[in-house]
């Protein structure tokens, strides 16, 4: 979501005349996009804002700083006590503002805030830089309307809210025409797209139209939440070839403790039955997910069966973190007692049993043949070019620049570390 923000942002500062700069001593002004769902995120904002806040006082560095994102929602207009050099901050719903704001400060004001609760809070533009002419992001919805105890999300992102279908199908045309070959659509809780509505569009009915437009070969999405995770989807997955076979759900803890004090609204039970399900409708689908370990009152009992969730799920993939308390969640009433060494103990036995399950899961698709796209040339080593599965798996075949953005069928012959070597077929 916030990849997709900083190319609405950057597109319309390029229109407006600014100019992109990846060198940190080149730059006027320096905005930060920011994310509040782990402490750790926050707190690099904090070290790098420090720093650009010391060279603009001590310095004397003629510097403009803005803040975007999560963390304006977040901490509001006290980030400007905390640091008196940063000039504008813009909330989640106010990116197309960015450089309103930004030309104000150029002429002169300072401290400028604009966070609005009321709008929509997703934008498309034909000036968004996309950082590739195959691939586009895609938000169609924002927010959540779930209660999960340590999550920071419904604070700084409010209550779900839902593009209009319409809306949603005429930008993938856009991008259809302009030769985008795929498109990953993004909201906090994907799958609960259209609840807001009273059409009667959902996640599965919007995915299934979206599917018809020509030009558009390869559809993902991500995150989903395991409550909208609902056989309809599973379904339309599975009749509709564009959409890719990878399906991110996070489950977050083996324990039915600890999903009932994070409340996740389901059980580990629950949430197997569909997996399995999802499994026998979409074979070979990967499957991955998000774990938090240390959360509060996690014994080391609840935390093996978590190990025992990982082991018998086999998923593709897990992205594994330790939790942070975020200051206004529910969870803030529990006393976060897992201490930080045990924290990490347990972040590191599970992503080394995370390693073996994905080695072994990648492996086992040696030999193994699939539709791949072609993304770009592997610079590398010449002659050769970087495809993906529509199980979201990266694949390296023979082959030319010209390949580009084409679907072909590969072999898989060989793995290093998580990337395949293949043939084209
Ligand atoms: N909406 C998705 C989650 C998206 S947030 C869902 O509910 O399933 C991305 C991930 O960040 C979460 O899945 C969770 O694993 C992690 N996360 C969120 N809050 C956290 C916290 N306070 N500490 C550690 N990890 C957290």
């Amino acid at each position: 979501m916030n990849e997709y923000d900083t190319e609405l942002a950057t597109g319309l500062l390029i229109k407006q005349g600014y100019q992109l700069t990846n060198e940190d001593s080149e730059a006027d002004a320096v905005i930060f996009n920011t994310c509040s769902v782990r402490e750790h995120a926050e707190d690099r904002v904090f070290g790098q804002l420090g720093s650009l806040s010391h060279q603009k006082k001590e310095d004397g560095r003629r510097l403009i700083l803005g803040m975007m994102g999560c963390m304006t929602e977040n901490y509001k207009s006290d980030l400007f006590k905390r640091f008196p050099e940063l000039d504008f901050i813009v909330g989640t719903r106010n990116v197309k503002d960015v450089p309103r704001i930004l030309t104000r400060v150029v002429e002169g004001e300072s401290r400028l805030a604009l966070i609005d609760q009321e709008k929509l809070g997703i934008e498309y533009s034909e000036f968004t830089r996309h950082a590739s002419s195959l691939h586009a992001w895609l938000p169609i919805m924002t927010g959540c309307d779930k209660v999960c105890t340590f999550c920071i999300v419904p604070k700084t992102r409010g209550a779900e809210v839902s593009k209009p279908a319409a809306e949603v199908i005429s930008e993938v045309k856009r991008l259809a025409d302009l030769d985008f070959k795929a498109v990953t659509l993004l909201g906090q809780n994907v799958n609960s797209y259209g609840k807001d509505f009273s059409d009667g569009i959902t996640f599965p009915k919007l995915l299934a139209k979206l599917s018809e437009i020509d030009g558009i070969e390869m559809i993902s999405f991500t995150t989903s939440h395991p409550s909208d995770a609902v056989p309809e989807l599973f379904k339309v997955i599975r009749d509709n070839p564009k959409i890719t076979r990878r399906f991110h759900l996070p489950l977050q803890s083996g324990s039915d403790k600890i999903l009932r004090r994070m409340k996740r609204l389901h059980t580990l039970e629950e949430y197997r039955k569909k997996i399995d399900l999802m499994r026998e409708m979409i074979p070979g689908v990967a499957i991955t997910t998000d774990i938090i370990v240390g959360f509060p009152g996690e014994t080391s009992e609840d935390f093996t069966m978590t190990q025992k969730a990982l082991e018998d799920i086999r998923y593709d993939s897990a992205f594994i973190y330790k939790y942070s308390l975020r200051p206004g969640t529910p969870a803030e009433a529990l006393a976060d007692d897992v201490p930080m060494e045990e924290k990490k103990r347990r972040n590191s036995a599970l992503l080394d049993l995370q390693d073996r399950i994905t080695e072994y899961q990648y492996s086992s698709l040696i030999g193994s043949t699939h539709r791949i796209i072609i993304e770009n040339e592997n610079h590398r080593t010449s002659g050769e070019v970087i495809g993906r599965t529509w199980t979201d798996k990266k694949i390296i075949v023979p082959g030319t620049a010209a390949d580009t953005g084409k679907i072909l069928n590969a072999r898989i012959s060989k793995l290093v570390h998580e990337t395949f070597i293949g043939e084209r077929v």
